[in-house]
C-alpha cells in the first residue's frame, strides 16, 4: 500500500482514503495480517494491521528500507498523449518498465492537452501500477509542456536525447547502453517541421522504431523497453 509518509523508525501508521478503500473493501484486511507499504520515494516496510474501521486501517510498521527496484537507466519520456480511454494503459505500462517521469507535451497537431482531472486520474494509475509491478518509487507526470518549449529547455543532465521519427532511418543501435535517457514520442499527425528542427538544433537524435507506423503508446513502450532494463 501506498503511504506518502511513513515513520522512519517504524511506528504507527493510518492507511486513509483510495488505500484504506483497497485494503479493506477489496483485499479484506483483518487484525494481524502482514502488509507492506512503500513511500513513493524508494523506501519500503513491512507492516502488521491492528484495526480496520469502514474507512481507516491501523498497522505497526516496522523501520523504512531503502530498496532499489528502478533499472540502472534514468529516462524521461515526452509524449503527445493520446486520447483520454488510451492514457491508462500507456501510464501503466510506462509505470511497470521503470520510466523515471513522463512529460506531456502539445503541439499544433494534438488534439488537446490533457486535463487537470485526466492528470489527477492518472497520478492513481501511477500509484496502482507500482502495487501491482511492486516498484517503490512513483513515476513522475511533469507539468504539460509545449513541444517547442520541452525541445527548448536544456535537459543537460540526461547523456542522450531522442526523438522518435518515422521517417528518420538513423540505426539506434549504437546508442544502446547510456546512463540517463530523454525521448519524445509526437503527436497522431506526427512532428511539425518548426519540432523537428528545434529538437535538432537542441542535439536531439531522430530514431526510427521500424518500418510501420506505431500507435503513440506503442512508440513509448517500445522505447522505452529497448532502453531500460
Ligand atoms: N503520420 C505520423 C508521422 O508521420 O509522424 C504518424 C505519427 S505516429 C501515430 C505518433 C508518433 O509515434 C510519431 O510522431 C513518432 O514519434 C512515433 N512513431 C510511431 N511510429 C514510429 C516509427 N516507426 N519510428 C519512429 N517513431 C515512430
Amino acid at each position: 500500500y501506498y503511504c506518502p509518509s511513513l515513520p522512519q523508525f517504524g511506528g504507527n501508521v493510518v492507511l486513509q482514503g483510495h488505500e484504506a478503500q483497497h485494503a479493506i473493501r477489496v483485499m479484506r484486511v483483518k487484525p494481524d495480517d502482514a502488509i507492506t507499504l512503500f513511500d513513493g520515494q524508494g523506501r519500503e516496510t513491512e507492516a502488521v494491521i491492528t484495526a480496520v474501521s469502514r474507512r481507516e486501517c491501523d498497522c505497526q510498521s516496522e523501520p523504512l528500507v531503502a530498496i532499489n527496484r528502478e533499472p540502472s537507466v534514468k529516462m524521461q519520456l515526452a509524449i503527445a498523449f493520446p486520447k483520454p480511454d488510451r492514457c491508462r494503459e500507456l501510464v501503466e505500462r510506462l509505470t511497470e518498465i521503470g520510466v523515471h517521469s513522463i512529460t506531456p507535451i502539445v503541439s499544433n497537431r494534438t488534439q488537446r492537452p490533457p486535463s487537470p482531472t485526466l492528470i489527477d486520474k492518472m497520478e492513481r494509475v501511477v500509484i496502482e501500477a507500482c502495487k501491482q509491478s511492486g516498484r517503490n518509487r512513483l513515476m513522475r507526470i511533469n507539468p504539460t509542456l509545449t513541444a517547442l518549449e520541452f525541445f527548448s529547455s536544456t535537459n543537460e543532465e540526461y547523456h542522450l536525447r531522442l526523438m522518435a521519427h518515422p521517417t528518420s532511418n538513423a540505426n539506434h543501435e549504437q546508442l544502446l547502453g547510456r546512463e540517463s535517457v530523454i525521448a519524445a514520442v509526437g503527436p497522431e499527425g506526427g512532428w511539425t517541421d518548426e519540432e523537428v528542427a528545434v529538437a535538432l538544433a537542441q542535439g536531439y537524435s531522430p530514431i526510427t522504431l521500424g518500418a510501420r507506423i506505431l500507435r503513440i503508446e506503442t512508440a513509448a513502450v517500445v522505447i522505452a523497453a529497448r532502453w531500460l532494463n
